[in-house]
């Protein structure tokens, strides 16, 4: 409240900025798929600050990379100047008529919290001027000049600023006037001999400032991969008929050079192209001798493990059989326990079904069995 009235609020945010340090416009780059602008200025909406005043370098290109597909074009851009006090001056001059309060944020903090928005709010509404900071968890050297510690610092009263910062109109004003020294307002404001009440800032809300704080260009690797399988098999007497590690009795089996099992195949071959490794086929030759009639749950941890070594962890599988038959429900849970157990799955994320042909084509002749399975594969280690 001040002065009675209900509090109203607007945003200001600096981004004017040359990114010297970053060697290029951070602000436009993309950070988990958009512009940061965009993130910095929807995460201010979302908490419920609508009058959004951003000083900036290149308005056209704000508004058609930011404003104009976000949705942002209620924004105010002014032409931000040479230093941030100064773009923020000239934001505070651009302000809409009633604005009593000002939330002052750093446009390369996009992972601010609303929650820490409104604690800043809420705190600047309580005493005037209030700041979000950090305690300080490393030990703090001042050196000498000669990169040698003169001395090591108290850290226990130290704080690093961070944004967001808030202010009633007139203290941000005033002090702006004035022309009050600090690197950021909190700074300008208490050098006022105004108290700037600090509320707990977040780890996570990072200033981006060198390249290692964006991803790569070409975007942030992604963080999931899909794998479809397929294969099938020939119906011939003299075989067991193994799907999933279950052996089922039938009076015919599938027909291969290992145990032939067609479900297991599929999901391995699924695993395979979820970490874009190809197909069983050029993992496993059929002559290798190696796999006469071997397990095909074994052929499947080997896919886990491949898929690790290339950074990708199979997390869900669906699959089916195509049977005429018999019938396979009866056996669907104990052929994913057992796809589950070999691909290290939780139980519960692995699906089997099964269904016939209706009579059609090889597997409706009974001739054959055939099987199909995507496969969810997460990223997994460092990229
Ligand atoms: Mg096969």
């Amino acid at each position: 409240m001040s002065g009675g009235r209900p509090a109203v609020w607007a945003a200001v945010v600096p981004a004017a900025g040359l990114g010297r340090r970053m060697g290029f416009d951070k602000l436009l780059a993309p950070w988990h798929g958009s512009p940061v602008l965009a993130h910095t200025l929807l995460g201010l909406r979302r908490a419920g600050l609508t009058q959004l005043v951003v000083g900036v370098r290149d308005a056209a290109a704000v508004r058609t990379a930011v404003l104009e597909p976000f949705g942002l074009e209620g924004a105010r851009l002014v032409p931000g100047g040479a230093s941030r006090a100064e773009t923020v001056a000239r934001c505070l001059e651009a302000l809409p008529a009633g604005v009593t309060h000002v939330l002052v944020h750093d446009a390369a903090r996009p992972h601010c919290s609303v929650a820490l928005i409104h604690a800043v709010m809420d705190a600047a509404e309580r005493e005037g001027a209030a700041a979000a900071a950090l305690p300080v968890v490393d030990t703090v050297h001042r050196a000498d000049g000669q990169e040698r510690i003169a001395e090591t610092l108290d850290r226990s009263a130290l704080r690093l600023a961070q944004t967001p910062q808030a202010f009633t109109l007139e203290l941000l004003s005033r002090a702006h006037r004035e022309g009050r020294s600090g690197s950021d307002d909190a700074g300008m404001v208490a050098s006022l001999g105004v108290p700037v009440h600090l509320v707990p800032g977040a780890p996570e809300n990072v200033k981006l400032t060198v390249p290692a704080d964006l991803p790569a260009a070409g975007g942030e690797p992604m963080p999931w991969a899909v794998g479809l399988g397929h294969d099938v098999h020939r119906l011939v007497p003299g075989r067991p008929l193994i799907l999933g590690g279950v052996r089922i009795p039938h009076e015919l089996g599938l027909l291969g050079h290992s145990d032939a099992d067609v479900l297991a195949h599929a999901v391995a071959d699924a695993v395979l192209g979820a970490a874009g490794l190809g197909d069983i086929g050029r993992h496993f030759p059929p002559d290798d001798p190696a796999w006469e009639g071997a397990d095909s749950l074994l052929l499947l941890r080997r896919c886990r493990g491949l898929a690790a070594a290339a950074g990708w962890r199979p997390a869900q599988v669906d699959c089916l059989v195509q049977a005429e038959r018999p019938r396979l429900l009866p056996h669907a849970g104990a052929m994913a326990d057992n796809i589950g157990g070999a691909l290290g799955i939780a139980a519960g994320r692995v699906n089997v079904k099964a269904g016939t042909n209706e009579g059609m084509g090889f597997v409706g002749r009974h001739e054959g069995m055939a099987a199909q399975a995507v496969v969810l594969a997460a990223r997994q280690g460092p990229v």
